[in-house]
């Protein structure tokens, strides 16, 4: 494993006291495990998320369709959770129709 100078990212050995590069006190060296988080640019697709939903309920197969459209966003992890979570009522419903209509 290798640490890193949290004050200048330098690559150093595992017992180094301090920084050969700097010369921080490496008391608190981290390692550089996790990458740190990059601001996602969402993309909101709020409206289609509500009008799929409605649309699951009321015509699920329009729902999947939207469903469909928000699973294949790749710009917003939102609009595919809500995508799935469409799919998922519009089966349901569907299959509730379905079983009334045979009954
Ligand atoms: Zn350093």
């Amino acid at each position: 494993m290798t640490k890193f100078c949290p004050a200048c990212g330098e690559a150093l050995i595992d017992d180094a006291k301090f920084c050969k590069s700097c010369g921080a006190s490496l008391s608190g060296a981290v390692n550089r495990q996790s990458v740190p988080e990059r601001p996602l640019v969402e993309k909101s697709y709020t409206a289609i998320t509500v009008i799929g939903y409605i649309l699951a309920f009321l015509l699920p197969l329009l729902g999947v369709i939207c469903a469909i459209y928000l699973l294949t966003r790749k710009d917003s992890e939102d609009a595919n959770k809500h995508g799935k979570y469409m799919i998922i009522v519009a089966v349901v419903i569907w299959a509730i129709s379905f079983l009334m209509v045979m009954g």
